[in-house]
């Protein structure tokens, strides 16, 4: 994990430039290397201090559900979709969690139905709604309360600002609720998430730290047991290839730290981009190159309508060109083919010599890629996803043309 600038091994692309679809609908695709992701997983595992779940929402293909799940991963679901797709996995729903800020009555007794047990609640309603779906089912599951914090004008603010979410509820609602209204439930840990890319170990600990007191304060207030503390995802990937990337073994033990300071039995991270996103790619074509006001543009037979981060982070996904060149880069703008400006993957290097029919290949795209897009719009293809197992490329979701989902 620790020399990204050479992600595009010798190896992966000598598979991809022999890779031939035969099916006319495949424009672009992703592919995913499932042994370096088992690798990358089973290091993440060599630690006893904390306790690992995957965020399906990075991406909740079946084979990388599957390897987290034999990499020893338990699993962070956000929807009636997600649940469905990690159950279909064949993992115990002793193993899910459920997150989320719109769970519904209905939605709640659907997980307690299915067996989950544990909740991460966001709401006074949800709490209410799953003590009352819980009483009816006569379970008890885990709660843990999702915390939002907020600094004081003024103070030290760790966050950088202090933008309002619909994720949890601050310190002040949650210290409103009485314990023993909730037979049904084990109120027994907090969850705390509002931070994205974290890449320095210097700024990630000092956050965790400031969040210690707040928390450990309101489960003495509301008389919680704090035995389980959740402190979510946001583990960063350097996608502007600056070299920046944080250190695994540091996190661990700035995490003891923090697990010592709390005095918590169990802590947990829900990981996203950290677990997936190293080992997927994207694969798309040039149709176009042309120079336009002295800009060098390329237009690829897909972009955003596979790819939508870059539109709305403003981060690109690294990019090579996946055949061999001796040419010196030059900054291209790279976009895609939807009728609007805003379907545009970068502005990156690339060599001077990259023409028609040339294929790209983007890094990090194992995470929030596939179904974090807007394959719909403008009726193109959707994309493809193999992956490498054992060294060798086997599709799991064929390329559709746009009469698949027009109605
Ligand atoms: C999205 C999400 C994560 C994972 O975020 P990453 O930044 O990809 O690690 C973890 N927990 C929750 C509740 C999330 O919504």
């Amino acid at each position: 994990m620790s020399d990204y600038a050479n992600w595009l091994t010798p190896e992966l692309q000598q598979t991809l430039l022999s890779h031939q679809g035969n099916n006319p609908d495949e424009q672009a695709y992703f592919i995913y290397q499932l042994d370096e992701l088992k690798k990358h997983l089973l290091t993440l595992q060599e630690q006893n201090v904390i306790k690992l779940w995957y965020a399906v929402k990075a991406n909740p293909l079946s084979r990388i559900i599957q390897t987290l799940d034999s990499s020893g991963f338990n699993f962070d679901v956000a929807s009636s979709g997600e649940l469905k797709q990690v159950l279909a996995q064949g993992i115990e729903p002793k193993r899910i969690l459920n997150t989320g800020p719109a769970k519904s009555l209905s939605q709640l007794t659907e997980f307690l139905t299915e067996g989950v047990e544990i909740f991460v609640v966001e709401s006074l309603n949800q709490l209410n709604w799953l003590q009352q779906a819980a009483k009816s089912l006569n379970k008890c599951p885990k709660v843990l309360l999702r915390v939002q914090l907020q600094w004081q004008e003024g103070e030290k603010n760790p966050l950088g600002g202090n933008s309002l979410t619909p994720f949890g509820l601050s310190i002040a609602e949650w210290q409103g609720i009485h314990i023993e209204q909730y037979p049904h439930l084990d109120l027994c840990g907090l969850h705390i998430f509002q931070w994205g890319n974290m890449l320095s170990n210097e700024k990630m600990y000092s956050l965790w730290q400031q969040m210690v007191t707040p928390l450990v304060d309101l489960a003495q207030s509301i008389g919680m047991e704090l035995k389980i503390l959740d402190l979510g995802g946001g583990l960063g990937v350097d996608y502007l290839e600056e070299g920046q990337v944080l250190s695994w073994p540091q996190i661990i033990s700035d995490l003891a730290k923090i697990k010592a300071q709390a005095s918590v039995e169990e802590l947990w991270l829900e990981l996203g981009r950290y677990a997936v996103a190293h080992c997927g790619f994207y694969v798309v074509p040039v149709i176009d190159r042309k120079v336009n006001y002295q800009q060098e543009q390329l237009v690829l037979a897909a972009g955003i309508n596979h790819l939508i981060r870059p539109a709305i982070t403003d981060q690109p996904f690294p990019v090579r060109l996946l055949r061999e060149s001796q040419a010196e880069n030059i900054n291209f703008d790279i976009h895609g083919p939807l009728c609007t400006s805003m379907d545009k993957l970068g502005h990156l290097p690339l060599p001077d010599d990259v023409t028609v029919g040339d294929e790209l290949i983007f890094a990090f795209a194992g995470a929030y890629g596939f179904t974090e897009s807007m394959p719909f719009f403008l009726c193109h293809q959707t994309a493809a996803e193999y992956v490498i197992e054992n060294g060798l490329m086997t599709e799991v979701r064929t390329a559709q043309p746009a009469s698949w989902y027009l109605a």
